[in-house]
Parts: C-alpha cells; sequence; structure tokens
C-alpha cells in the first residue's frame, strides 16, 4: 500500500464514512477531508427529533467533532472549506473558505457532496422566510425561532419523510400544524393505501393534511400566508419547504464527469466515476436498483454510507469491491405508528416489465391472545409466472420494520413467495404468531399462484360492483361485525354456519366472499370450491376493501 492522497469532498453520511473506511485500509495514505458547513458527520436523520425535543441533547446528533474524527482516524479535516472546482489534468481541488482561496492535490478524490434542495416555483417564496430541516445549524435556528418568537403555527410544504418528521416535531413543539402535499397522498414512494393509513393517523393526531393541492404563493404580512391552489389561504407563524432533493452534480458536471440518465452522478459498480481517479457516493450518485437493473435516485443514509464505504476502500486499493446497488428500503414514522417499504410498488413492477399480481394480509403483529398486539398492513407484490417476491409495503404500529426488513432480506436473496410460505421465523406469543404476518402473506400468494386460492383484489372487486347488477356477495363474518358495517348488498352468512345455508346461494353465478381481513373468507372459499361453486374472496377482506374504496 503506497502513501497516496486521498481527498473527500463532503464530510457527512457518504464523505464521512469513505475518509475513515479508507484510513482503516491504510495507515499510510495521507487523507484529507473538505466540508463546507461547519459540523462534520452529523446525525442528520436526528434533526426532527433533536428539534421537536425527543432527543434532548444538541451533543447527541454531533457524531463527531472535527477533533475527534481527525484524531481517531488520522484524516486531516478541513470545515467551512467549499471545493470550488476540480483541476482534473492537474490532479487538484481548487477551494475557498474564509481565510481565502487555496487548492490541494489528489491522487484519488472521492466526491460525496449530498443532494440539492429542490425549490418549487412558489410566487414570493424569494422574499418569503422559510426553514428548512437539514443541517445542524437549520435545527438550531428552527429552535431558536420557536423560543424566541414562541410561534403558533406551522406549514410544511411537502408531505414526504423529511416533512412528515418535521410535522411530528412541530406537533411536539406545541404548534398548530398543517402538511401541504401536491401529490393525492403523503409518502408517494409507498403504495397510496399504506400511505394512507399513515396519514390518518397523522391527521388523528391533530396535524390538518392538504393533499392534491399546492402552494401557489408565499408572502409575509405580519404572519406568513400561504395561498393554496384550491383558493385556500393558511396563516402561519412558521414556513417549512420540505420538497425533496436532487443529486448536487455541480462539481461534478463542471469538471466534465459523466452524469447518468436520472440526473445523478454516474459510477459504476465500484463506484468510480467516468474519471478512474476519481470516485463518488451518496445522494449525489444514481444507482442501479437491484430488482429492474435500471438506474434509480435514492437519497437514503444506509446505501449513502455503504457506497462511502466501497469507495473508501476502493479509492486507497484500487480495488474492485462492488456496490451491488439498491432494492428501495425506507421506513417512516410519526408518533406509535409507521409505514415502511422494500422493492418495488406493483405500478413500479408493470412499469419494469413484471407480470405481477399482489395480495393484501392484515394480521397482529403478536399472537393475538397475548396483551397487547397491534395490526400490520401488508401489501406483497410478486411475479406471476415464477412467484418472486418483487416488493412489499407495510403500515402499522409495532413489527412492521422486522416484516420489511424480513422481505428485503428475501428480495435480496432471490426468495419467492413460495419460501415466505415456509419461512421459519422466530416465535414466542409475545414476539410474533406461530403462522406470521410473512407466513400468511406467503400463503395467500402461493394459494393464489397454485391456483386454490381464487383471490379477488378490492380494486377488481369494485369495478366489479361498478358494472355489474345484482353482484353475489357474501359477508362470512359473525351478525355483530356485519350490522357494524358491511360491503352494500351482501349477505351475512357466517362462515361456521355456510353448510347449513348453502340455499342462499344461487350456485349458478359466481359469489364473492369476504370477511374481516381474509382468513375465514378464504375457508369459506374453499368450502365453496369444494362443492362446486364460483367462488372468490377478496384479498385482506373488507379492511382492504373500504381502504381501496377510499382512493379509487
Ligand atoms: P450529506 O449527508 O448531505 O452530506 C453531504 C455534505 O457535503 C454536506 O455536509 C455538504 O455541506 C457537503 N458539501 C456539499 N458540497 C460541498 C463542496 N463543494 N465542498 C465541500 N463540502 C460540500 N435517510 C434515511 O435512510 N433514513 C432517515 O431516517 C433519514 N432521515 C433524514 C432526515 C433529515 C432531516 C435529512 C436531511 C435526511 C435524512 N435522510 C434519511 C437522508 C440521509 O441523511 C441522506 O441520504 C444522507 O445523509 C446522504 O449522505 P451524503 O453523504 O450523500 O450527503
Amino acid at each position: 500500500m503506497d502513501n497516496r492522497k486521498i481527498v473527500v469532498i463532503g464530510g457527512v453520511a457518504a464523505g464521512a464514512t469513505a475518509a475513515a473506511k479508507a484510513r482503516r485500509t491504510s495507515e499510510d495514505a495521507d487523507i484529507s477531508l473538505l466540508e463546507k458547513g461547519k459540523y462534520i458527520s452529523f446525525a442528520n436523520c436526528g434533526l426532527p427529533y433533536y428539534t421537536g425535543g425527543t432527543i434532548e441533547s444538541r451533543n447527541k446528533i454531533l457524531l463527531h467533532t472535527p477533533k475527534s474524527y481527525g484524531g481517531r482516524f488520522n484524516v486531516d479535516v478541513n470545515v467551512n472549506t467549499e471545493a470550488v472546482d476540480i483541476d482534473r489534468k492537474a490532479k487538484k481541488v481548487l477551494l475557498s473558505s474564509k481565510e481565502g482561496e487555496g487548492e490541494i492535490e489528489y491522487d484519488r478524490l472521492i466526491i460525496a457532496v449530498g443532494g440539492k434542495m429542490i425549490i418549487p416555483p412558489i410566487e414570493g417564496i424569494d422574499n418569503t422566510p422559510y426553514f428548512t430541516m437539514r443541517t445542524v445549524e437549520d435545527a438550531d435556528s428552527v429552535k431558536e425561532f420557536i423560543e424566541k418568537s414562541k410561534p403558533k403555527s406551522a406549514v410544511i410544504i411537502g408531505g414526504g419523510f423529511i416533512g412528515v418528521e418535521t410535522a411530528e416535531a412541530m406537533l411536539h413543539c406545541g404548534l398548530e400544524t398543517t402538511i401541504v402535499e401536491a401529490k393525492p397522498e403523503i409518502m408517494p414512494n409507498l403504495p397510496q393505501v399504506v400511505a394512507m393509513n399513515l396519514r390518518e393517523y397523522i391527521e388523528n393526531s391533530g396535524v390538518s393534511v392538504k393533499r392534491g393541492v399546492f402552494a401557489s404563493k408565499v408572502e409575509k404580512d405580519g404572519g406568513i400566508k400561504v395561498s393554496l391552489s384550491s383558493g385556500e389561504t393558511i396563516e402561519t407563524d412558521m414556513l417549512f419547504l420540505c420538497t425533496g432533493v436532487l443529486p448536487n452534480t455541480d462539481l461534478a458536471e463542471k469538471a466534465g464527469l459523466r452524469i447518468g440518465e436520472t440526473g445523478g452522478i454516474w459510477t459504476d459498480d465500484t463506484m468510480r466515476t467516468s474519471d478512474p481517479e476519481i470516485y463518488a457516493a451518496g445522494d449525489a450518485v444514481e444507482k442501479l436498483n437491484r430488482i429492474t437493473r435500471k438506474k434509480v435516485l435514492l437519497p437514503l443514509a444506509g446505501p449513502a454510507n455503504r457506497e462511502g464505504r466501497t469507495a473508501g476502500y476502493n479509492s486507497v486499493t484500487d480495488g474492485d469491491v462492488k456496490f451491488p446497488g439498491v432494492i428501495g428500503t425506507s421506513i417512516v414514522g410519526f408518533g406509535e405508528y409507521c409505514a415502511a417499504c422494500t422493492g418495488l410498488t406493483y405500478e413500479k413492477a408493470l412499469e419494469a416489465g413484471y407480470d405481477a399480481e399482489y395480495v393484501y394480509t392484515e394480521d397482529a403483529d403478536i399472537s393475538e391472545y397475548y396483551p397487547g398486539f397491534n395490526f400490520i398492513f401488508l401489501k406483497t407484490v410478486y411475479e406471476k409466472k415464477t412467484g418472486k417476491i418483487l416488493g412489499a409495503a407495510a403500515s402499522g404500529k409495532t413489527g412492521v420494520d422486522k416484516r420489511i426488513d424480513c422481505i428485503a432480506t428475501a428480495i435480496t436473496g432471490g426468495l419467492t413467495v413460495y419460501d415466505l410460505e415456509h419461512l421459519e421465523l422466530a416465535y414466542a406469543p409475545q414476539f410474533a404468531a406461530a403462522k406470521d404476518n410473512l407466513n400468511l402473506a406467503g400463503f395467500a400468494a402461493s394459494n393464489r399462484l397454485r391456483g386454490t386460492g381464487y383471490i379477488i383484489t378490492p380494486e377488481e372487486m369494485l369495478e366489479i360492483l361498478r358494472k355489474e347488477k345484482d353482484t353475489q356477495l357474501v359477508d362470512v363474518r359473525t351478525k355483530m361485525e356485519y350490522r357494524h358495517g358491511r360491503i352494500d348488498d351482501a349477505v351475512n352468512i357466517y362462515v361456521n354456519e355456510l353448510r347449513k345455508n348453502l340455499d342462499k346461494i344461487d350456485k349458478s353465478r359466481p359469489v364473492y366472499l369476504y370477511c374481516a381481513v381474509g382468513f375465514r373468507g378464504y375457508i369459506a372459499l374453499r368450502t365453496l370450491r369444494n362443492l362446486g361453486y364460483e367462488a372468490y374472496n377478496i384479498t385482506g377482506g373488507i379492511e382492504a376493501f373500504n381502504r381501496i374504496k377510499k382512493i379509487l
């Protein structure tokens, strides 16, 4: 290993990881880190929780000071130092800092400059004060404003991850909080039905969510007036822009590096850019989706850290350790509730050319006979031909992360829904059920693929109800459940009394069955199919049906 000079631009997730990995790989390398901000290696994912007071100590989000990091890794850390240009021929980075301009030479360069904020074209935005939630300084100024000015309300433009987390923080601070989201539903990366569950929880917690409308104009007039495309105007004391990020490619473009089809910096699977002596990692680069084999943008901390690690190692060794790509696993929480996803949504799977289908399942996170269980709503997407799992999304209070992480592992390992059916998972009543949610999803999907499940999706059921008259619907729940709410025109025959009441079902016509979440409907389905009826069971039961009905 030689004493080559490694320069890393950007000192947070990907950059700090890259420099640390480079040092762990070589004691001889001469490593410098350049960061235009005041802080390095801070926990940006923790900022909303610090702002809202859940994380009390500011020091907790500062994972390292330049001194502690520099000392531990023997890295020359330069904060308040911006890389303004790269001279690839001379292998130099041009710098700007309070001390003036300078330059630093490199043998290998790693660009880890993150993303840049999307500022939507809102009239008046340039003349109206707004907050963002991206840096330690951002969190400091939000906290200071709340302490000094005692605002009563906040409007958050953007209902993605950071918008949702900021809304929770503002609610914690006692502010009347509104989220404005231009898309029909918050969290656009999730299936709408799963995002809707989260949004309903957020609304029930006291946050107002305006969906399908965009902020067309903002103006400061004492307080801040936010005009929405719906014609409504909201008066607020604080305005937040949480409208997402795009890859920061300014330096790379200026240096003539290849920019990929998605707008992120192009790299190969060793994180090398189009210049073999320059690597790049994190939100600034585009990534390979492992399922579709297409390039995507995915500004998340996990990929940024692992790409940084890969770039750090390869830059020191000229090695070919590979970053295999991403599948898109993420989670967002609000209070006690959360929503998570991995892999492809059904729509993305179709877009990618898969002949895909899905099942809805809903079951308790732990054994239902054990105190304190919560339900998890799960949508599992798979390829029809092979049963290969393509994606999943879930919502609920507890145990969602565990199920989505298992499915992420299953997708990475190329498992099918037949494997899910037989996944052997840890079970004791307080941790899971003997037939876990994931097994149930495997049962439902495998039965469907084997041609024994005769599933109909809520979406298909709604279409039939819209098009056809006199649809034969049977609710196989108890009388009590039926009385509390049912699909219009459904008759009630409790599953345990089905055989005694066959005369109430017209055998010459299809019969559509449902229960609460799909399980009793499936038992009824098998009884009727074995007796020669053309029966179908609504996947996810009336719970899924009612959710989908709200959307369609
Ligand atoms: P960054 O972490 O943004 O670091 C880039 C650094 O480069 C910045 O400090 C910047 O100042 C510096 N820089 C830029 N240009 C220059 C230059 N020319 N010269 C010198 N320095 C420069 N992801 C998750 O997976 N889960 C979460 O829960 C989650 N929560 C988040 C919450 C918040 C509030 C935010 C802001 C992000 C969150 N993320 C989350 C996203 C995650 O933090 C990012 O994906 C990750 O930090 C990207 O790492 P990066 O190193 O590419 O960029």
